[in-house]
Parts: C-alpha cells; structure tokens; sequence
C-alpha cells in the first residue's frame, strides 16, 4: 500500500468570516484549513499547529499583519512557515512593505479562486522540497539518527539555555569497540547492519530531551539535557552492558564510553567535546568495554 503524504496544512487568518468563508472554499479540498479571525491569535496557532503556509490578512483590529509576520519570522518556531498576505490594500507601498517584513508573496482582494489556488499551490510546493532537503541534510541516511551537522547547528542554543537555567548537561560519546575488524570479518554490508541496529538502539533507549546523532563512521554522540555527570555515568553503564547482550546481526559487539559535563570553564561546544572525547580515548587506553569519566569534575559537584 501507497502511503499518500499527509495533507499540508494552510493557517487562513482575517478579521472578515466571509473572506474566511471564501479562502476556505478554494482550499479545503486539497489542504488542511485552520482559520484565526486575529492577530493575537493567528501567533498561536502558528504555534501550536506548525502550518505549511499562513495567509495574512494586513488590516485587522489589534495587532496589524505586518506586525504579526514580523513577529512570526522572529520566533524560532514559526520564522520558516511561509507568509502570504492577502489583503485590500493594493498599492505598491504596501507590497513592498509586505515583502520587506518577511512575507513570500502578496496578493490583492477581491480573491480570485484561480490565482489564490495556484500561488498557494507553489508555495506548498516549494515549502515541501525546502522540509525535504532539510529532513535530508540534518540526518545521518543509514541509521535515521540526527547527523553531526544536526548537533554542530544546535548544541550552541542548548548549552546557552541550559546555562539561563543552570541545568546540568552532559556529552556521552560512544565508539563501538574493534569495528573495523568486525567490518574485514563479516564484510560492510553486515557492519551497516550493526551500525543500524545499535543506532536504533540508542535511540530508542533515550528520552525524549536527549539528542541521539550519528556523529561519526562508527560513534554516536548522546546530548543529555538535564543530565549531571553522574546520571549519565548510570545511563552509560546501562547503555554498555545493554549493547554487550544485544547481538545485533548475531555478531557480539562492545563500546567504548567517554562522558563529560558542561562547566563553567567551557568556552564553547569543542571544549566540553574535547573532554567527553579524552575520557573515550581512555576507555580505549583501558582495554575497551568500558565507561570513562572527564578527569575534570563539573563545578556543580566541586566544594
Ligand atoms: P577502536 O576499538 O579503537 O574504536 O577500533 P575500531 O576498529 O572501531 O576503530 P577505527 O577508527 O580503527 O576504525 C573504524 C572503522 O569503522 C573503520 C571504518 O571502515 C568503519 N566504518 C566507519 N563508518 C562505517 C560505515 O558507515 N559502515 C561500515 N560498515 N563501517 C564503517
Ligand atoms: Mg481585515
Ligand atoms: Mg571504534
Ligand atoms: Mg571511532
């Protein structure tokens, strides 16, 4: 059976139920409608619905469209939903101005079924291959997990909030033990295999807040927020014990782990991972199959 794509959803918003009225008779066969009669409120359904494409109406009591859609494009939840105002104004000025805030496209009332059809169509388009490219580009194609450049792009914005909010968080890296000789043994096709299977491991393993990547050929990095060194330490002994009994493709396999938790001291991501990254060296250094942790005690445990 062919599963057809979802339907995508359009965010329809004016202060007028019969422009309402009318968009939503264009669209709704083909797309999923939603419909705010306010700025205030078009702002959180943006939220909490995540649109494919919003239609904004400029004149509205309360917050004007322009202001809606520069707020939109400001909040990091909404600035990639697509915004096409539609409204009465139908001078050169305000188009620009319409541009100039952010919107893809401007379109004048009265609504012309044809026209409002087709520039949506393309901007649903478009707004799919973008998501596409983008699923593409932050996610490693062999395991499904988030790639390297998924945490590079990230990290930065976790660790900033986790230090807004002193929270503990911590870096598990994991390397899997003699892999290439796995790979000369059984050959690649069956260490892709072992790669799959240990990443849906981890993935499954982990919570919801923890960011599971592909990080390397055979190493996943596990981003842990809120999570102190010691929790981590527990998690990876689980995770390690765990992957010695999982037998994936029936082949045994191990891990090494090195763990380090976000201080003070750290000036940036590479800082923390460089630790995360000796503690592994040393497990490998250790004979392998086991835990290290950063030599460094994170300031939330020293005193
Ligand atoms: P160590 O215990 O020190 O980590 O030894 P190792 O053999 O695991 O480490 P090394 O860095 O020497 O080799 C890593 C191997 O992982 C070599 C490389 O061919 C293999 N590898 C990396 N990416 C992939 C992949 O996508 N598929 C497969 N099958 N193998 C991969
Ligand atoms: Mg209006
Ligand atoms: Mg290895
Ligand atoms: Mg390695």
């Amino acid at each position: 059976m062919i599963n057809n794509p979802p339907l995508a959803t359009v965010l329809i918003v004016d202060d007028s139920p019969s422009n309402i009225r009318v968009m939503a008779a264009v669209l709704q066969e083909r797309y999923r409608v939603k419909t705010a009669i306010s700025g205030q409120q078009c702002i959180e359904m943006a939220i909490r619905h995540k649109p494919d494409l919003i239609l904004l109406d400029i004149e509205m009591p309360g917050i004007s469209g322009y202001d809606v859609c520069r707020e939109l494009k400001r909040l990091s939840e909404t600035q990639d939903v697509p915004i096409i105002f539609v409204t009465g104004r139908d001078n050169i000025e305000d188009e620009e101005m319409g541009l100039r805030v952010g919107a893809v496209d401007y379109i004048t009332k009265p609504i012309r079924p044809v026209i409002l059809s087709a520039r949506v169509d393309t901007h649903i388009t478009l707004k799919r291959q973008q998501d596409h490219l983008l699923k593409l580009a932050m996610h490693d194609q062999l395991t499904g997990l988030y790639n390297r450049h998924y945490m590079l792009e990230t990290v930065d914005r976790k660790i900033a909030r986790a230090r807004r909010h002193s929270t503990p968080l911590s870096v598990m890296l994991i390397d899997l033990d003699y892999f290439k000789k796995i790979n000369d043994t059984h050959g690649h096709i069956v260490g892709d295999q072992i790669l799959e299977h240990v990443g849906g491991f981890l993935n499954h393993q982990c919570r919801i807040e923890d960011t599971v990547t592909r990080f390397g050929g055979e190493e996943f990095l596990i981003l842990m927020e809120p999570c102190s060194l010691n929790q981590a330490h527990y998690k990876a002994e689980v995770i390690r014990h765990q992957i010695s009994e999982l037998k994936p493709s029936g082949i045994p396999v191990t891990v090494s782990i090195g763990i380090a938790e976000l201080n003070t001291e750290d000036s940036d991501f590479s800082a923390l991972l460089k630790r995360a990254d000796d503690a592994l060296y040393r497990a490998k250094d250790a004979g392998r199959n086991c835990t290290m942790l950063d030599e460094i005690r994170p300031l939330t445990q020293l005193g």
